[in-house]
């Protein structure tokens, strides 16, 4: 690691908690220089849901290289976009009845969501986005004034204005419906808040702790944008693309928001993409108004078309449907084991957190994960819940392994911080 230390800025981050030089992955595996092999319950937070080196992918990309095929082209026209946007047209739109414009971003999820805040502001002519407590939407300025995180605010350097925030679904305890507040502030003439341009939400915050927003608060929520006139914007960044077992996570609960931002397993193959949905009245931008150079990563187009193709029929869906309750059950049973770890579960899909009032228990669990060959971050305000995301591709024996060594590392952290450690609150 010497050269990382040496070279690279005090910025990198993962590195630091799986600190191994990584060298080779296939599937849900990663191996380091060393030959050790690790089950990857991370996948590039959610980029790699078709896995690592998925065969049928890389076939594909290498076909398009070797056919001296294009690899940049600014946003011209070429023949792997024209593919890519008639089939997510035709196998992601169409057949769920959503009418969208397709705008292609700067390859990075936080240039969607600028790209989001910016167009909803000018079809609406206001100015104020409200977010949602514990949101993570990217850290460029714009996005950062939507992410709730104050030790990521704080890097910004400058005020983060513009942007208001609410507290999510459960943040006010069960019984409290978190959008009574909101309505509130949005009807009484008193309440000083200016008419927001938009809502951004996540539908599970995944960096946020796995926080679910029931159907019903989503629902509820997209009344109350329609009411007022707000744009509703889901970032599905991190948990579409299938890690809720449906194509988008918001399809469930049967709303339509005006605009999605997509990135990370889109391009299919864990190449930079990223997208964002417009539903067709509010595509007000003039031409070039939010332009780039990568805005065209022709081989995440090739890669991202051929990933399409798990979704022409129902059976992938039915698959990640099934290990989601294979998952949430063993964790279950995790939980109800270590009664002393004060342990729960939540999460939707193939993305589940195992949470812990034990202070510091998480982190020591993630850490005595990475000695058993095991990838896995925390998330939540205080690192408090372990985040499970494997690729969706993952077998169920691999599965089963990797919660087992979650297991194994409950009880070797809970051994580690000792039994007198205070509690922290759910966030
Ligand atoms: N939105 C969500 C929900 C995310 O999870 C992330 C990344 N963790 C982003 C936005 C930002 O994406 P990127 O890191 O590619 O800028």
């Amino acid at each position: 690691m010497d050269t990382f230390e040496l070279l690279e800025s005090e910025v990198r981050y993962y590195c630091r908690d799986f600190p191994t030089v990584f060298t080779k992955a296939i599937g849900c595996k990663l191996f380091d220089e060393q030959g050790r092999e690790y089950l990857d319950f991370f996948s590039g937070a959610g980029t790699l849901n078709y896995g690592h080196n998925n065969p049928r992918l890389k076939r594909r990309l290498i076909e398009y290289l070797e056919t001296d095929s294009i690899t940049h082209s600014l946003d011209m026209a070429t023949t792997v976009k024209r593919e890519f946007l008639e089939r997510f047209d035709s196998l992601i739109l169409a057949p769920r009845k959503l009418r969208y414009k397709i705008q292609f971003c700067g390859p990075t999820g936080t240039n969607a969501v600028e790209a989001a805040l910016k167009l909803a502001r000018k079809a609406t002519g206001r100015q104020n986005v409200v977010f949602f407590m514990n949101a993570y939407h990217g850290l460029s300025l714009g996005s950062l004034a939507a992410t709730g995180n104050t030790s990521k605010r704080a890097g910004a350097g400058v005020p983060l204005h513009y942007t208001m925030p609410m507290p999510f679904d459960g943040d006010l305890g069960t019984d409290v419906n978190t959008l009574d507040y909101f309505e509130a502030f949005l009807q009484n003439p008193g309440s000083g808040m200016e008419l927001p341009a938009a809502v951004i939400v996540e539908t599970i915050q995944a960096e946020g702790g796995v926080k679910v927003a029931s159907y019903e608060w989503l629902r509820r929520l997209e009344d109350l944008a329609r009411r007022h006139g707000m744009v509703l914007i889901v970032d599905d960044i991190q948990v579409g693309c299938g890690r809720t077992g449906s194509f988008f996570s918001f399809e469930d609960a049967g709303i339509r928001p005006d605009m999605v931002c997509l990135s990370k397993a889109i391009g299919g193959f864990g190449l930079p993409m990223a997208l964002l949905l417009i539903r067709p009245e509010l595509d007000v931008w003039k031409p070039g108004e939010h332009t780039g150079t990568f805005r065209g990563n022709n081989l995440a187009f090739a890669t991202a078309s051929e990933a399409l193709a798990y979704w022409e029929d129902e059976v992938f869906a039915a698959s990640i449907l099934k290990k989601s309750e294979l998952m949430s059950r063993l964790l279950k049973e995790i939980a109800e084991s270590h009664t002393e770890a004060q342990g729960w579960v939540r999460g939707r899909g193939l993305i589940q957190g195992l949470g812990f009032d034990v202070k510091g228990l998480a982190e020591e669990v993630a850490r005595a994960a990475f000695e058993r060959g095991l990838i896995i971050e925390t998330s939540g305000t205080h690192s408090e819940v372990l985040k499970l995301l494997p690729p969706l591709t993952i077998d169920e024996e691999d599965l089963k392994d990797g919660i087992g060594r979650i297991g194994d590392s409950v009880k070797v952290a809970l051994g580690r911080v000792g039994a007198s450690c205070a509690t922290v609150s759910p966030g």
